[in-house]
């Protein structure tokens, strides 16, 4: 028995793959599939994080539809990976906002905070918001923005890391010692690259049959773009504290020499990503995967244009308004992440992690029963 359809009908499909094999060069998922006889939902939810839904198996088979077998291994493995974000988080009583998919949560609290942030400071020096002087601690002293950033952050990583480690648990990492270090520099390097969205060496499948690379270009600036402006946060923070160093920051200091490629690629990539979400063949995608994807692209979206317009605005009167809608976006993205589809991430990590140590040890991994 499965906890849902989906999960049903991907035994269905790996048990005919795991019968016909022709794909077993194009990724990860089809070798991993071969070392597995049977399927409970924990192998599943395995198999479907190691999917990087390239497509290339839906071109590729000879089953897939109008054909009888109907056989559709990238969007029965998105519906199952969509479960599993869902099926993991952290608390249980907050799975249901990967229904919602969060984009109007994520509104709602950026609205909320950048509301809050500008009607504080109204109240207690309204002179901050019409001045040119680019002094950011004017309108929310330092610490406090630290405690409530560093709150909502630690927040997000804890129940992040509380979801992970139940997938790691479940899908029975542990028992194939996967947490070796070469099977963990192995995921690393594959995450990195976003090695198996290569459609087995010739690209992505996308519109039409013909494979491109432009989702893991996209991919690569968000995704970098996003690690940039974390170090671009980091190194800010790092010269607070121990330097006494406080901002706002030349354009040669490292916090902006971080921030502004960091920015220009969270604005880019996600547009990218966007477009070719739109133009996706259907019969590939999970529909209801959309609004959480659209809203994940939209959150990336905000941080990266409110960072870059609160760096060119920041010493003019703009600046006091742009911080705090900049703030307020920022709150909403780490508060929102771990129930929507910034957690692919970790779970495709772990996957690949498993599929390292599984090939070294040549044997399945065993799930929790
Ligand atoms: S996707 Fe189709 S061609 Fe590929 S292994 Fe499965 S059944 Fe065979
Ligand atoms: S869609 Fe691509 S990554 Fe996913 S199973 Fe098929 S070949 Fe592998």
């Amino acid at each position: 028995m499965h906890a849902t359809d989906h999960l049903k009908e991907a035994e269905r499909l790996m048990t005919v793959c795991n019968s016909c094999r022709y794909c077993e060069g194009l990724c990860a998922m089809f070798p991993a599939m071969e070392l597995r006889r049977s399927f409970a939902d924990a192998d599943l939810n395995y198999l479907a994080n190691l999917c990087h839904g390239c497509g290339a198996c839906y071109v590729d088979c000879q089953f897939s539809p109008p054909h009888e077998f109907n056989v559709n291994v990238p969007q029965v493995l998105a519906k199952v990976r969509t479960g599993s974000y869902k099926s993991y988080a952290w608390p249980k009583a907050f799975q249901p906002m990967f229904d919602r998919n969060g984009l109007a949560i994520a509104i709602v609290a950026a609205i909320s905070v950048a509301a809050f942030i500008l009607g504080f400071t109204l109240w207690h020096g309204a002179e901050v918001l019409s001045t040119d002087s680019g002094q950011f601690y004017q309108l929310m002293p330092h610490n406090t923005m630290a405690l409530l950033f560093g709150g909502v952050a630690l927040y997000a990583l804890f129940a992040m890391a509380m979801g992970f480690a139940t997938f790691w648990k479940e899908i029975g990492a542990n028992s194939v010692h996967a947490a070796s270090g070469g099977s963990l520099w192995q995921a690393t390097k594959d995450a990195a690259g976003l090695r198996y969205l290569d459609g087995g060496g010739v690209g992505c499948y996308n519109e039409d049959e013909k494979p491109t690379d432009n989702r893991r270009l996209f991919h690569h600036l968000t995704f970098y773009g996003f690690m940039l402006c974390f170090a671009a946060t980091t190194t800010g923070t790092l010269y607070h504290y121990l330097l006494d160093w406080p901002a706002p920051y030349a354009w040669n200091e490292l916090p902006k020499l971080f921030g502004i490629p960091g920015g220009i690629g969270l604005v880019i990539g996600p547009i990218g990503l966007m477009h070719a979400k739109l133009k996706r063949i259907p019969d590939m995608t999970d529909p209801a995967k959309f609004g959480m994807e659209t809203a994940f692209l939209a959150m990336m979206f905000a941080t990266g244009l409110t960072g870059l317009v609160l760096m060119v605005a920041r010493e003019t009167p703009a600046m006091g308004v742009t911080l705090a809608v900049h703030l307020g976006v920022v709150f909403a993205l780490f508060l929102t992440m771990p129930y929507g589809k910034f957690v692919h991430g970790f779970y495709r990590f772990g996957a690949l992690a498993l599929y390292a140590a599984e090939r070294k040890a040549e044997q399945p991994a065993t799930v929790a029963g």
